[in-house]
């Protein structure tokens, strides 16, 4: 059936500011690592983007590699978006990465040289049938190449009219301190960073992160803000349904779900029952609560997570003692 988008779907959605950037990304976006390769029908697909699209969701995260396999999930993003999203490129924010394995031989290994950031986007451009994206991310720092080349390589792009802006992933707060120096002086600020953050992953509180993306002007947005499904009703009472993601992927297994840490999941979800809302909520709210986080980039099984994860948006603010009760929880 033709898609027409909702007409209230800049209603009720809260849009921030990226950094000291002029451009507003919603603070819940979807990302596209798993579930948008070649592992799930199309159809699911396709409801998940339309339920995000439909709810004010106007920001998609991929990379080069996001499948399986590697390059299906933007050859599948191309595909819905000259379906149902034909006509709407200008409502959209799409982002890309490259910086983790991709191709065979030297060109396409981990890495951040010159050679392997430009062809990898021009690989992306074609995978998704698009002349530029608006965010083209360095993926993980890589120290054997220099930062100058990394840098030079997302300014280039830049200047090439292949993406509109640049970030960069998982590099601690020192390192991003002298990459944003760099694109600073060559004319392309840094417009944003996404760290991992959750609950039960707190590296960048104790790197300064926030506090060094405060300081040049970057904003930033957390993956997997649910521990990868953690954070939510799904493992609840140590069930592992058959077709989570603690059975059907890799980064994710049922070793991760302790005693321990399954016993902090139940008291969380308890507390976030006590705020009226689910746990995956909580958790959103609890990522978003610095205004300096932009957005949280999501993933989701079905359309239905997603309307779930937009609800922590409309919640109650945090007490202190409930930060405090989280604190206890979510490090027991
Ligand atoms: P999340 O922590 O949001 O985990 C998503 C999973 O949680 C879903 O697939 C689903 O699991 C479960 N889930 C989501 N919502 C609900 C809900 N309301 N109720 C119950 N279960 C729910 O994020 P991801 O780990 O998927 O990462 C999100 C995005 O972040 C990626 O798509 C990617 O764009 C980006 N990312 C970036 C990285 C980087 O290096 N820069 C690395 C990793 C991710 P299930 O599938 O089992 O149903």
């Amino acid at each position: 059936m033709t898609y027409v988008p909702s007409e209230s779907r800049y209603d009720t959605m809260q849009y921030r500011r990226t950094g000291h950037s002029g451009l507003d990304l919603p603070a819940v976006s979807l990302g596209l690592w798993h579930n948008f390769g070649d592992d799930l029908a199309f159809e699911r697909q396709r409801a998940i983007l339309r339920t995000a699209f439909d709810a004010g969701i106007t920001h998609f995260d991929l990379a080069n590699n996001y499948g399986p396999p590697y390059g299906s999930a933007e050859e599948n993003f191309g595909r819905h978006l000259r379906g149902d999203f034909a006509g709407l490129r200008d409502e959209l924010v799409i982002s890309t990465k490259a910086g983790w394995d991709m191709w065979p031989g030297p060109y396409g290994k981990i890495g951040g040289s010159r050679k392997y950031l430009i062809s990898s986007l021009d690989q992306s451009l074609k995978r998704m049938g698009l002349d530029y994206v608006d965010i083209f991310y360095h993926h993980r720092p890589d120290p054997s190449t220099p930062l100058e080349e990394t840098m030079g390589a997302l300014d280039q792009i830049v200047r090439s009219g292949k993406a509109l802006y640049v970030g960069l992933s998982s590099y601690s707060s020192a390192l991003t301190r002298e990459a944003a120096a760099i694109l600073r002086d060559l004319g392309t600020p840094l417009l944003i960073h996404q760290p991992s953050y959750s609950m039960l992953n707190r590296w960048l509180e104790t790197d300064g992160l926030l506090d060094t993306l405060d300081e040049v002007g970057a904003g930033a947005i957390s993956f997997s803000p649910l521990a990868q499904g953690m954070l939510t009703n799904k493992y609840l009472g140590g069930s592992v349904p058959e077709d989570s993601r603690a059975v059907k992927a890799r980064f994710l297994t049922p070793e991760a779900l302790t005693p321990e840490t399954l016993a902090g999941i139940e008291s969380l979800n308890a507390l976030a029952a006590d705020r009226g809302q689910t746990l995956a909520q909580m958790a959103l709210a609890w990522a978003l609560r610095d205004p300096r986080m932009t957005s949280v980039v999501i993933g989701a099984s079905r359309p239905e997570q997603v309307t779930d994860c937009i609800g922590a948006l409309s919640g109650p603010e945090f007490t202190t003692e409930e930060l405090a009760r989280i604190d206890e929880y979510a490090t027991a």
